[in-house]
Protein backbone atom coordinates (compact mmCIF):
# COMPACT_ATOMS: atom_id res chain seq x y z
CA UNK A 1 0.00 0.00 0.00
CA UNK A 2 3.21 2.73 1.03
CA UNK A 3 4.23 1.30 -2.64
CA UNK A 4 1.26 2.29 -4.18
CA UNK A 5 1.32 5.52 -2.49
CA UNK A 6 4.88 6.44 -3.45
CA UNK A 7 4.05 5.72 -7.45
CA UNK A 8 0.94 7.88 -6.87
CA UNK A 9 2.36 10.51 -5.31
CA UNK A 10 5.19 10.66 -8.21
CA UNK A 11 2.80 9.96 -10.76
CA UNK A 12 0.76 13.60 -9.54
CA UNK A 13 4.31 14.83 -9.48
CA UNK A 14 5.12 14.26 -13.16
CA UNK A 15 1.57 15.34 -14.03
CA UNK A 16 1.47 18.66 -12.17
CA UNK A 17 5.77 19.42 -13.87
CA UNK A 18 3.96 18.34 -17.48
CA UNK A 19 0.89 20.57 -16.75
CA UNK A 20 3.48 23.81 -15.89
CA UNK A 21 5.61 22.54 -18.87
CA UNK A 22 2.64 22.66 -21.49
CA UNK A 23 1.75 26.55 -20.00
CA UNK A 24 5.07 27.42 -20.32
CA UNK A 25 5.80 26.35 -24.27
CA UNK A 26 2.38 28.93 -25.22
CA UNK A 27 3.99 32.32 -26.42
CA UNK A 28 3.56 35.97 -24.95
CA UNK A 29 -0.02 36.13 -24.95
CA UNK A 30 -1.03 39.25 -26.65
CA UNK A 31 1.69 38.19 -29.57
CA UNK A 32 -0.61 35.19 -29.96
CA UNK A 33 -4.24 37.03 -29.31
CA UNK A 34 -3.66 40.63 -30.75
CA UNK A 35 -1.19 42.15 -32.08
CA UNK A 36 0.15 45.81 -30.32
CA UNK A 37 -1.89 48.25 -32.78
CA UNK A 38 -5.05 46.11 -32.11
CA UNK A 39 -4.48 46.41 -28.15
CA UNK A 40 -3.61 50.02 -28.62
CA UNK A 41 -7.19 50.20 -30.51
CA UNK A 42 -9.32 48.10 -27.66
CA UNK A 43 -7.71 49.95 -24.65
CA UNK A 44 -8.96 53.35 -26.21
CA UNK A 45 -12.42 52.12 -26.64
CA UNK A 46 -12.65 50.36 -23.22
CA UNK A 47 -12.53 46.62 -24.02
CA UNK A 48 -9.60 45.98 -22.39
CA UNK A 49 -8.25 48.08 -19.23
CA UNK A 50 -4.11 49.13 -18.93
CA UNK A 51 -3.42 46.12 -17.09
CA UNK A 52 -4.51 43.62 -19.76
CA UNK A 53 -2.89 45.44 -22.59
CA UNK A 54 0.49 44.60 -21.06
CA UNK A 55 2.01 41.68 -20.99
CA UNK A 56 4.73 41.46 -18.44
CA UNK A 57 7.62 39.24 -19.12
CA UNK A 58 7.36 37.80 -15.55
CA UNK A 59 3.30 36.97 -15.93
CA UNK A 60 3.13 33.06 -14.84
CA UNK A 61 1.55 30.87 -16.95
CA UNK A 62 -1.41 30.88 -15.29
CA UNK A 63 -1.68 34.57 -15.57
CA UNK A 64 -0.87 34.06 -19.17
CA UNK A 65 -3.73 31.74 -19.90
CA UNK A 66 -6.19 34.01 -17.88
CA UNK A 67 -4.87 37.07 -19.56
CA UNK A 68 -5.46 35.31 -23.24
CA UNK A 69 -9.17 34.44 -21.88
CA UNK A 70 -9.76 37.98 -21.06
CA UNK A 71 -8.31 39.22 -24.50
CA UNK A 72 -9.87 36.86 -26.61
CA UNK A 73 -13.46 37.99 -24.86
CA UNK A 74 -12.60 41.66 -25.42
CA UNK A 75 -12.20 41.28 -28.97
CA UNK A 76 -15.79 38.96 -29.02
CA UNK A 77 -17.41 41.83 -27.48
CA UNK A 78 -15.77 44.12 -30.14
CA UNK A 79 -16.68 41.73 -33.06
CA UNK A 80 -20.32 41.81 -31.39
CA UNK A 81 -20.49 45.71 -31.16
CA UNK A 82 -18.80 45.80 -34.82
CA UNK A 83 -21.90 42.99 -36.27
CA UNK A 84 -18.89 40.98 -37.13
CA UNK A 85 -18.99 36.89 -35.85
CA UNK A 86 -17.20 36.64 -32.52
CA UNK A 87 -14.89 34.16 -33.41
CA UNK A 88 -12.06 35.87 -30.69
CA UNK A 89 -9.53 35.54 -33.67
CA UNK A 90 -7.75 38.33 -35.35
CA UNK A 91 -8.65 38.10 -38.74
CA UNK A 92 -9.05 39.77 -41.81
CA UNK A 93 -12.33 41.41 -41.02
CA UNK A 94 -11.62 42.17 -37.81
CA UNK A 95 -8.77 43.81 -38.43
CA UNK A 96 -9.89 46.01 -41.54
CA UNK A 97 -13.38 47.06 -38.94
CA UNK A 98 -10.70 48.16 -36.57
CA UNK A 99 -9.15 50.73 -39.16
CA UNK A 100 -12.47 52.06 -40.11
CA UNK A 101 -13.03 55.61 -39.92
CA UNK A 102 -15.14 56.07 -36.44
CA UNK A 103 -15.72 58.07 -33.30
CA UNK A 104 -12.37 57.83 -30.62
CA UNK A 105 -14.46 57.79 -27.86
CA UNK A 106 -15.05 54.06 -26.14
CA UNK A 107 -17.86 51.72 -26.57
CA UNK A 108 -18.14 49.22 -23.98
CA UNK A 109 -20.54 49.42 -21.19
CA UNK A 110 -20.90 46.77 -18.52
CA UNK A 111 -23.27 43.86 -20.02
CA UNK A 112 -25.40 43.71 -16.83
CA UNK A 113 -26.44 47.37 -16.90
CA UNK A 114 -27.27 47.32 -20.45
CA UNK A 115 -29.46 43.80 -20.04
CA UNK A 116 -31.17 46.12 -17.32
CA UNK A 117 -32.00 49.12 -19.05
CA UNK A 118 -32.99 47.30 -22.21
CA UNK A 119 -31.81 49.82 -24.79
CA UNK A 120 -29.93 50.44 -27.28
CA UNK A 121 -28.33 53.82 -26.58
CA UNK A 122 -26.64 54.70 -23.49
CA UNK A 123 -26.83 57.65 -21.44
CA UNK A 124 -22.81 58.64 -20.15
CA UNK A 125 -24.50 60.10 -16.99
CA UNK A 126 -23.94 63.71 -16.32
CA UNK A 127 -25.63 66.53 -18.05
CA UNK A 128 -25.95 70.07 -18.90
CA UNK A 129 -27.22 71.91 -15.77
CA UNK A 130 -28.57 75.03 -17.50
CA UNK A 131 -30.86 74.51 -20.60
CA UNK A 132 -29.24 77.15 -23.21
CA UNK A 133 -26.08 75.73 -23.90
CA UNK A 134 -23.20 78.03 -25.33
CA UNK A 135 -21.01 76.97 -28.38
CA UNK A 136 -18.34 78.87 -30.02
CA UNK A 137 -16.07 77.65 -33.28
CA UNK A 138 -12.29 78.31 -32.30
CA UNK A 139 -10.33 78.18 -35.28
CA UNK A 140 -10.27 77.29 -38.78
CA UNK A 141 -9.34 74.23 -40.91
CA UNK A 142 -7.12 72.45 -43.32
CA UNK A 143 -10.00 70.77 -45.42
CA UNK A 144 -11.00 73.83 -47.47
CA UNK A 145 -14.36 74.30 -45.14
CA UNK A 146 -15.16 77.77 -44.30
CA UNK A 147 -15.75 78.79 -41.01
CA UNK A 148 -19.02 79.75 -42.20
CA UNK A 149 -19.83 76.70 -43.67
CA UNK A 150 -18.48 74.78 -40.56
CA UNK A 151 -20.66 77.30 -38.38
CA UNK A 152 -23.65 76.59 -40.90
CA UNK A 153 -23.19 73.08 -40.39
CA UNK A 154 -22.62 73.00 -36.62
CA UNK A 155 -25.75 74.90 -36.14
CA UNK A 156 -27.93 72.42 -38.05
CA UNK A 157 -26.35 69.32 -36.23
CA UNK A 158 -27.15 71.33 -33.05
CA UNK A 159 -31.13 71.96 -33.88
CA UNK A 160 -31.41 68.00 -34.68
CA UNK A 161 -30.86 67.52 -31.02
CA UNK A 162 -32.35 70.25 -29.80
CA UNK A 163 -35.63 69.72 -32.21
CA UNK A 164 -35.47 66.19 -30.50
CA UNK A 165 -34.95 67.33 -26.21
CA UNK A 166 -35.53 70.12 -24.19
CA UNK A 167 -31.98 71.82 -24.43
CA UNK A 168 -31.08 74.92 -26.88
CA UNK A 169 -28.06 76.43 -27.85
CA UNK A 170 -26.86 79.87 -28.35
CA UNK A 171 -23.54 80.49 -30.62
CA UNK A 172 -21.00 82.77 -29.23
CA UNK A 173 -19.48 84.23 -32.65
CA UNK A 174 -16.10 82.79 -33.64
CA UNK A 175 -12.90 84.12 -32.18
CA UNK A 176 -9.13 82.91 -31.57
CA UNK A 177 -8.91 80.77 -28.28
CA UNK A 178 -7.72 83.03 -25.37
CA UNK A 179 -8.02 84.46 -22.16
CA UNK A 180 -9.93 87.64 -23.95
CA UNK A 181 -12.07 85.30 -25.59
CA UNK A 182 -15.24 84.99 -23.98
CA UNK A 183 -16.37 81.75 -22.44
CA UNK A 184 -18.19 79.27 -24.30
CA UNK A 185 -19.46 75.60 -23.63
CA UNK A 186 -19.25 73.76 -26.22
CA UNK A 187 -15.70 74.72 -27.82
CA UNK A 188 -15.60 73.06 -31.16
CA UNK A 189 -11.92 72.93 -32.53
CA UNK A 190 -9.72 71.56 -35.34
CA UNK A 191 -6.19 69.85 -34.32
CA UNK A 192 -3.96 66.83 -35.53
CA UNK A 193 -1.79 64.79 -34.05
CA UNK A 194 -1.37 65.78 -30.39
CA UNK A 195 -3.19 68.93 -30.02
CA UNK A 196 -3.29 69.91 -26.50
CA UNK A 197 -5.39 67.17 -24.57
CA UNK A 198 -4.50 63.89 -23.08
CA UNK A 199 -6.03 62.10 -26.03
CA UNK A 200 -3.84 62.48 -29.45
CA UNK A 201 -4.99 62.03 -33.07
CA UNK A 202 -4.39 59.08 -35.49
CA UNK A 203 -3.46 61.03 -38.51
CA UNK A 204 -5.96 60.00 -41.78
CA UNK A 205 -9.16 57.68 -41.12
CA UNK A 206 -9.15 55.90 -38.00
CA UNK A 207 -10.28 58.09 -35.11
CA UNK A 208 -12.59 61.02 -36.81
CA UNK A 209 -13.12 63.34 -33.63
CA UNK A 210 -13.91 62.85 -30.04
CA UNK A 211 -15.85 64.70 -27.95
CA UNK A 212 -15.65 65.21 -24.03
CA UNK A 213 -19.30 64.38 -21.75
CA UNK A 214 -20.97 67.18 -19.76
CA UNK A 215 -19.14 66.29 -16.59
CA UNK A 216 -18.39 69.18 -14.45
CA UNK A 217 -19.75 71.77 -17.32
CA UNK A 218 -16.61 73.53 -16.87
CA UNK A 219 -13.29 73.37 -18.25
CA UNK A 220 -13.09 70.59 -21.27
CA UNK A 221 -16.88 69.88 -20.31
CA UNK A 222 -18.99 69.61 -23.87
CA UNK A 223 -15.98 70.23 -26.28
CA UNK A 224 -15.96 68.68 -29.80
CA UNK A 225 -12.35 68.20 -31.44
CA UNK A 226 -12.07 67.22 -35.10
CA UNK A 227 -9.39 65.22 -36.57
CA UNK A 228 -7.81 67.93 -38.75
CA UNK A 229 -6.03 65.46 -40.75
CA UNK A 230 -9.29 63.91 -42.47
CA UNK A 231 -10.80 65.16 -45.03
CA UNK A 232 -13.98 66.96 -44.66
CA UNK A 233 -16.47 67.65 -46.85
CA UNK A 234 -19.82 69.41 -46.91
CA UNK A 235 -20.71 67.68 -50.16
CA UNK A 236 -21.91 64.50 -51.34
CA UNK A 237 -19.32 62.10 -52.98
CA UNK A 238 -19.18 58.26 -53.52
CA UNK A 239 -17.97 56.78 -50.24
CA UNK A 240 -14.81 55.37 -52.59
CA UNK A 241 -13.71 59.34 -52.34
CA UNK A 242 -12.28 58.89 -48.89
CA UNK A 243 -13.92 62.10 -48.19
CA UNK A 244 -15.69 62.29 -44.76
CA UNK A 245 -18.99 63.79 -44.22
CA UNK A 246 -18.40 66.30 -41.77
CA UNK A 247 -22.49 66.60 -40.65
CA UNK A 248 -22.57 63.11 -39.77
CA UNK A 249 -19.42 63.72 -37.44
CA UNK A 250 -20.85 66.95 -36.54
CA UNK A 251 -24.17 65.09 -34.73
CA UNK A 252 -22.26 62.60 -33.51
CA UNK A 253 -20.17 64.09 -31.41
CA UNK A 254 -22.54 66.52 -30.10
CA UNK A 255 -24.41 63.24 -29.02
CA UNK A 256 -21.66 62.97 -26.57
CA UNK A 257 -21.15 66.56 -25.73
CA UNK A 258 -24.58 66.70 -24.54
CA UNK A 259 -24.42 63.21 -22.60
CA UNK A 260 -24.82 60.08 -24.58
CA UNK A 261 -22.54 57.52 -24.62
CA UNK A 262 -22.11 54.94 -28.14
CA UNK A 263 -25.33 52.83 -29.00
CA UNK A 264 -24.61 49.47 -29.90
CA UNK A 265 -27.39 50.13 -32.91
CA UNK A 266 -26.10 49.90 -36.19
CA UNK A 267 -28.14 52.76 -38.17
CA UNK A 268 -28.53 55.00 -35.02
CA UNK A 269 -26.51 58.34 -35.02
CA UNK A 270 -24.79 57.61 -32.00
CA UNK A 271 -23.21 53.89 -33.66
CA UNK A 272 -19.53 54.51 -33.31
CA UNK A 273 -18.71 53.42 -37.10
CA UNK A 274 -18.62 56.47 -39.69
CA UNK A 275 -22.22 55.99 -41.43
CA UNK A 276 -21.75 57.46 -45.21
CA UNK A 277 -25.10 58.29 -45.40
CA UNK A 278 -26.64 58.82 -48.80
CA UNK A 279 -27.60 61.90 -50.24
CA UNK A 280 -27.14 65.21 -47.99
CA UNK A 281 -29.59 65.28 -45.30
CA UNK A 282 -30.34 62.60 -42.57
CA UNK A 283 -32.27 62.40 -39.44
CA UNK A 284 -31.56 61.21 -35.74
CA UNK A 285 -32.85 57.54 -35.19
CA UNK A 286 -35.73 56.95 -32.72
CA UNK A 287 -32.55 54.95 -30.80
CA UNK A 288 -30.87 58.73 -30.82
CA UNK A 289 -34.13 60.51 -29.91
CA UNK A 290 -35.04 58.23 -27.10
CA UNK A 291 -31.45 58.40 -25.72
CA UNK A 292 -31.35 62.18 -25.64
CA UNK A 293 -34.94 62.51 -24.43
CA UNK A 294 -34.06 60.00 -21.27
CA UNK A 295 -31.53 62.82 -20.25
CA UNK A 296 -33.48 66.18 -20.76
CA UNK A 297 -36.71 65.29 -21.31
CA UNK A 298 -39.03 65.91 -24.26
CA UNK A 299 -39.24 68.98 -26.20
CA UNK A 300 -42.20 70.68 -24.58
CA UNK A 301 -42.48 70.67 -20.53
CA UNK A 302 -40.03 72.01 -17.90
CA UNK A 303 -36.16 71.58 -17.86
CA UNK A 304 -34.87 67.77 -17.21
CA UNK A 305 -36.86 64.69 -17.42
CA UNK A 306 -40.48 64.18 -18.10
CA UNK A 307 -40.33 61.66 -15.63
CA UNK A 308 -38.40 60.75 -13.05
CA UNK A 309 -35.90 57.56 -13.63
CA UNK A 310 -36.29 54.58 -12.04
CA UNK A 311 -34.22 54.08 -9.72
CA UNK A 312 -32.36 51.28 -10.79
CA UNK A 313 -32.07 53.64 -14.74
CA UNK A 314 -30.13 56.21 -12.29
CA UNK A 315 -27.99 53.37 -10.73
CA UNK A 316 -27.02 52.32 -14.03
CA UNK A 317 -26.58 55.86 -15.43
CA UNK A 318 -23.88 56.93 -12.53
CA UNK A 319 -22.16 53.43 -13.09
CA UNK A 320 -21.80 54.20 -17.08
CA UNK A 321 -20.60 57.77 -15.96
CA UNK A 322 -17.97 56.54 -13.64
CA UNK A 323 -16.83 53.80 -15.67
CA UNK A 324 -16.56 56.46 -19.21
CA UNK A 325 -14.91 59.02 -16.76
CA UNK A 326 -12.91 56.15 -15.50
CA UNK A 327 -11.72 55.52 -19.04
CA UNK A 328 -10.92 58.72 -19.88
CA UNK A 329 -8.45 58.87 -16.83
CA UNK A 330 -5.99 55.73 -19.13
ZN1 LIG B 1 -18.65 58.63 -30.60
ZN1 LIG C 1 -8.90 66.25 -28.30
Amino acid sequence: MRRFLNVLLVTIFYCLVLFLKCFESLPVTNQVVLDHHSLVRLKQWGYISSDDSEVKSNTNPIQQLRLTHKLVDALKTFQRFAYLEPTGRLDNATREKMAAPRCGMPDVIPAEIKNRIKKRFAAQGSKWQNRVVTWQLENTNNDGLTVAQVREYMTRSLKKWSDAANIDFREIPPTPAGPQAPASQIRVQFGQGNHGDQFPFDGPSGTLAHAFFPLSNVGLSGDIHFDDAERYTILDPPRSSGLIKFYWVAVHELGHSLGLSHSELFGAIMYPFYTHFPGLEFNLTQDDILGIQSIYGEKSGAFGPSAPPSPFTTLGFVLVGSLIHWLLML
